[in-house]
């Protein structure tokens, strides 16, 4: 399966299959990275063990000169200090204009090499290698950074990848809880624009969920497919592409009051598409949109509730951190229907403050 990203210039393929990293040598050429440069490869240390010597191996076999630099698996290495610290291993590894870097992991490793790439003497190849269903999102799109300690994603640049390559085989080793979080984002997809592809997932939630890769295989490409869509039209997020924010804006408050790591990313945003159809009702849309976003969330056995410790104010509060209420009023993704969002000024506190209560009464 092969996705086009059209950028003009910037474009570049989405490449999805079975055990597709034995021709990653050849992926390489095509992508355009040459055998005398040397290639960068980012790993944590929870892929690196499983997936990361054959792909050394595979890369030399075809000619090319590697060196592999493994991060602590987890967020927090998503930071300035790790950052500089792959950078000394290019640079002692003679990396020049034409080296690429190669980013083998989830959305961690994706966020930090593809900066890595963007900055290292300005600007060299990258390639996105995902390992997670929720990389699936962060791998296209070409949103890179870091973080700093005041403010997650702080640090980054739009730096597109020169291809992706996705190999279904290295999800089987997946822990189920990242599997679920992960295929949060890619119903969200279909929450957003492809009503049909949102049912489909509901309907194929099983193997969705036991990883078949002919389900998992299309769920991919649908997701990826509709990402890039987007993308394509409106690559810096100067208006549409804010719609991929669905969720978002309660997840993120959910993830930063619970600390990182108490609700992955992908279970803090179906709590958050959960509010957002609570929400919509508040905003005139029918009470039937949100109990069918619940049933589509927990088909794929997703959180749509928000446990009674959790503060409302302390959400509030995370929220204004974001920096998204102005003068008591917060940009909202707000659905429609299954299939369709609009991006809603002006939205007030109240409403919102409502949204968070019966969030977590529902969990009553
Ligand atoms: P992650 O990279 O931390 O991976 C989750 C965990 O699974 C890690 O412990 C990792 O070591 C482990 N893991 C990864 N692949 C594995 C495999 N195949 N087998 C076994 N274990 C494996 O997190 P993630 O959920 O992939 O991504 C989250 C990050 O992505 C966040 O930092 C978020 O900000 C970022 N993100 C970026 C974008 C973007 O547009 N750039 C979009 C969404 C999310
Ligand atoms: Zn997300």
């Amino acid at each position: 399966r092969r996705i086009n990203v059209a950028l003009g210039e910037r474009s570049y393929p989405i490449v999805i299959g079975s055990g597709i990293l034995e021709g990653i040598a050849g992926l390489c050429a095509e992508a355009g990275f040459p055998v005398r440069s040397p290639l960068l490869i980012v790993s944590d240390s929870a892929v690196a063990p499983l997936y990361l010597s054959e792909l050394e191996e595979r890369l030399k076999a075809g000619g090319y000169t590697v060196v592999s630099h493994i991060i602590p698996a987890g967020e927090a290495s998503k930071s300035l200090t790790v950052y500089e610290e792959v950078m000394t291993t290019a640079i002692s590894a003679g990396l020049d204009r034409s080296s690429a870097v190669l980013a083998l992991g989830g959305g961690v490793v994706g966020d930090l090499a593809g900066f890595v790439a963007a900055t290292y003497m300005r600007g060299i190849g990258f390639m996105q290698i995902p390992t997670t269903i929720l990389a699936h999102d962060s791998s296209v799109g070409g949103k890179v950074a870091v973080n700093h300690p005041l403010a997650k994603n702080m640090i980054g640049a739009f730096y597109q990848p020169k291809m992706v390559v996705y190999d279904l085989n290295t999800l089987l080793s997946l822990p189920p809880r990242q599997v679920r979080s992960g295929l949060a984002e890619v119903i969200k997809h279909g929450l957003i624009l492809d009503r049909d592809f949102a049912y489909w997932c509901r309907e194929h939630a099983a193997e969705l969920l036991a990883l078949d890769p002919e389900a998992l295989g299309y769920a991919l490409e649908r997701g990826c497919a509709i990402k890039a869509d987007v993308v394509g039209e409106d690559e810096r997020e100067h208006g549409l592409r804010a719609i991929l924010n669905l969720g978002h804006t309660i997840g993120h408050a959910v993830e930063a009051v619970g600390g990182y790591g108490t609700f992955l990313h992908g279970e803090a945003i179906s709590i958050g598409m959960a509010g957002s159809a609570l929400l919509a009702a508040k905003l005139g849309r029918s009470r039937s949109l949100y109990e069918e976003t619940v049933s589509l969330l927990s088909s794929l056995e997703l959180p749509t509730r928000l446990p009674a410790e959790y503060g409302e104010e302390e959400i509030i509060e995370a929220m204004m951190h974001d920096k998204k209420f102005k003068e008591g009023r917060i940009t909202f993704i707000v659905p429609d229907e299954i299939g369709a969002v609009s991006i809603v000024n002006g939205v007030e506190e109240s409403a919102v403050r409502e949204v968070i209560r019966q969030l977590k009464e529902e969990g009553s």
